[in-house]
């Protein structure tokens, strides 16, 4: 058998970023730069107030204060958006808004609270140094400088600066197209009644879901029979365009597996047994002409989510290009389980609080593969390492969260700030429960 490390590698040693492209920033949220770039312009791009106030040579408001106030001409009003270049006469002043462009001549401004705030005179009651509430030009960047680097994820504040600095397009890795088809003749989409024998195909949503999750996007979300011929076409078409290919079920020993019938020998595709559970039976490789990595995972939906977790996760940054590390936290175990001899476990667990403050984790829903109602109350998978077969209470689990780790701490936050208002609710045993049942107090 393979270690899950193993075939993690094997995984991503196949795996090459998607092609670049230059793309309007409006599209890029999210995307990584291939290239650096530099700004254009100095930012700010012209010397302007940060305050609402008075544009003044600070020599000319010396010795100003509440007790002797300036009497200052005001030239006119400068809003910003202001465009004429005006210049400041000797003593007198100019009103000016936050972000107007700075007149020849001044040097500071007075805030706006230091004055009178009149139109035609103003009484200035502070002096001010010189550059005082003064955005200077090329404070920020300066023309020609770099901004971002190669390699940078394009986030919130990295669309700013590229807006600021006018940068209309960008080269990065371009989206990740990936395709999602769930295989089983048992399988009905999600909105259509389901006969004797059959079932909704829960593992197309939430792969999609899982892919959104990571941050990228779904072209495609379908499902097929477990036919050979269908399943065939299906996928030949979605190899002319798709990055990343991920199907679920067919894989096993079933007489039906008829992913595995359709792809053995096919491209670098292989079909690996992997120690871990669960998620045994995995399958990878680059397919086609554009030899697309392609992801056969199990059917079970729990097995879905945990192989999506530890290898196509992964997977997903890598094609994109993306930085990734598998991030757990450690947590005390409050009620142990046993864990197959020589395969890595991938326990559903609840995070709690223990009284020291520290995580504390207990098994959620129970061990079948097919339980989604427990899967949905699961905060993380405890990892369990392959040499050990017995989680004690107690003892130290690492926990990889399955939702952001601030949305855990919100949750838990709001439910200790319940107990102590002692309005702690029965809960239930099947959805998230409102007090969650506590172990360690
Ligand atoms: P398989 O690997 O095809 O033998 O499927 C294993 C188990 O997972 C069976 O109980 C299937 O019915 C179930 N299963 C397979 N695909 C899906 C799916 N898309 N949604 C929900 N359950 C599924
Ligand atoms: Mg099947």
């Amino acid at each position: 058998m393979t270690t899950v490390d193993e075939h993690l590698a094997a995984v991503l040693d196949q795996i090459t970023p998607v092609r670049e492209v230059t793309l309007p920033l409006a599209q890029a949220y999210g995307l990584v730069l291939t290239q650096d770039v530099t700004s254009p312009v100095d930012l700010p791009r012209f010397a302007n107030s940060a305050m609402d106030g008075y544009a003044v040579r600070a020599a000319d408001v010396a010795g100003a204060s509440p007790e002797s106030p300036k009497l200052v001409p005001v030239a006119g009003d400068i809003p910003a958006g202001d465009g004429e270049g005006h210049t400041l006469g000797e003593g007198m002043t100019w009103r000016i808004m936050t972000g107007a462009p700075m007149p020849e001549g001044a040097d500071a401004i007075v805030k706006v609270e230091d004055t009178d705030g009149h139109s035609h005179e103003v009484l200035i009651s502070a002096s001010v140094e010189p550059g005082t509430h003064v955005r200077r030009a090329g404070e920020d960047v300066r023309a020609g400088e770099r901004i971002l680097s190669a390699g940078s994820r394009i986030g919130p504040a990295q669309v700013a600066v590229l807006a600021s600095a006018g940068v209309a397009e960008v080269t990065v890795r371009d989206a990740v197209r990936v395709v999602v088809l769930s295989t089983g003749d048992e399988l009905v989409p999600v909105g259509e009644p389901v006969g004797p024998g059959q079932i909704h195909d829960s593992n197309g949503p939430m792969l999609a879901a899982l892919v959104r999750a990571a941050g990228h996007y779904t072209t495609h979300v379908g499902h097929l029979p477990d036919d050979e011929k269908s399943i065939k076409k299906e996928l030949d078409h979605h190899l002319t365009s798709a990055d990343l290919v991920i199907t679920s079920g067919g894989v096993s020993k079933g007489a039906y597996d008829a992913v595995k019938a359709v792809l053995t020998g096919a491209g670098s595709m292989e079909f690996t047994e992997v120690d871990m559970q669960p998620g045994k039976p995995q399958g990878f490789g680059l397919l086609g002409r554009r030899k697309v990595p392609v992801f056969t995972l199990p059917g079970n939906p729990v097995s879905v989510l945990v192989s999506f977790e530890v290898f196509v996760r992964p997977a997903l940054s890598r094609l994109s290009e993306q930085r990734y590390e598998q991030v757990t936290v450690p947590a005390v175990v409050l009620s142990g389980w046993t864990s197959p001899a020589g395969r890595q476990q991938y326990h559903r667990v609840r995070l709690l609080r223990d009284v020291s403050g520290a995580y504390a984790a207990e098994p959620a829903g129970g061990p079948g593969s097919h339980l989604v109602a427990g899967l949905a109350v699961a905060d993380g998978l405890a990892i369990v390492p392959a040499e050990e077969s017995e989680v004690l209470t107690g003892s130290q689990v690492q926990v990889l969260p399955l939702r952001p780790l601030w949305e855990i701490e919100a949750e838990l936050a709001q439910e200790s700030a319940t107990d102590q208002d002692g309005a702690q609710g029965a809960g239930s045993e099947a959805g998230r429960p409102r007090g969650r049942h506590r172990g360690a107090s």
